[in-house]
């Protein structure tokens, strides 16, 4: 399985980070956590070559905010070939679903058509249930706090996929024993001082949280937009300081094998 990150940010793409959006390879599906700004990576020729030997592109969402949903009016352009399959989060895991969600996405005044006139076929499946087969993947959910609610998406033993979430002990068992944990960061601990999260993830319990997941690495996403690339790896590496596991700063475009 390989995974390549493709938009690393949150809410605004800046310092030549897009915002959320990770491809997943295996021997049979490409895969993408998340659909942000990211998606035009895919129009990228090294990562073109990539995903050209497949047919369908399967696409798996956290939440529907902007910042993980705006690529996908990027895939007429972004994938202009086979089946498009959305898996998306509904009720009890969140309080919307994929299909409201793109009938919002998609349409006058704000997209030329609607999902359902898009050149590809686009398949629309509502996530309810914290299990789900996909092909040669396992694929689980688990409920998260965040405004109008997130998922934890866990991919065998391999990728625990935790974002627009506090580091949140309750997600402990979910995210343990994984090889990567991909993990939100968006405060550092000064600016998380006297402020009221809303969902959202602090630099020390994010080290607490992966030391006690033990993961044999983990990667660092959700990016605050104002941080320049050398904020983002000093963050990284204080993080990988205080939790003693190999800490990644999320690197768009670069392949890890996993
Ligand atoms: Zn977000
Ligand atoms: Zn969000």
């Amino acid at each position: 399985m390989q995974l390549i990150p493709l938009g690393t940010n949150g809410f605004i793409p800046t310092f030549g980070r897009h915002t959320m959006s990770f491809l997943v390879l295996t021997e049979r599906q490409a895969l993408l956590l998340d659909a942000g700004s990211g998606v035009s990576r895919l129009l990228q020729p090294e990562i073109k070559a990539m995903i050209e030997p497949y047919d369908d592109l399967s696409i798996v969402f956290s939440h529907y905010h902007l910042d993980h949903t705006i690529g996908m009016s990027y895939l007429p352009a972004a994938w202009p070939k086979g089946r498009i399959r959305v898996f998306g989060p509904a009720r009890p895991l969140v309080s919307s679903d994929p299909q409201s969600a793109l009938e919002k996405l998609f349409g006058p005044p704000l997209f030329p058509m609607t999902v359902d006139k898009l050149p590809v076929p686009v398949e629309i499946n509502p996530v309810t249930d914290t299990e789900l087969e996909l092909d040669d993947l396992q694929l689980t959910f688990w409920r998260q706090a965040h405004p109008g609610g997130s998922v934890g998406i866990r991919i065998g033993n391999e990728i625990t996929y935790m974002t627009d979430t506090a580091a949140d002990p309750s997600n402990l068992e979910f995210a343990s024993d994984v090889k990567l944990l991909i993990h939100e960061l968006w405060l550092n601990d000064a600016e998380a001082e006297g402020q009221k999260l809303a969902g959202h993830a602090s630099l020390s319990p994010v080290a607490e949280f992966a030391r006690a997941a033990a993961p044999q690495s983990l990667l660092l996403v959700h990016h605050h937009p104002k941080r320049e690339t050398a904020e983002v790896v000093a963050m990284a590496a204080q993080v990988e300081a205080q939790c003693g596991i190999p800490t990644l700063p999320g690197a768009e475009g670069k392949r890890f094998e996993l």
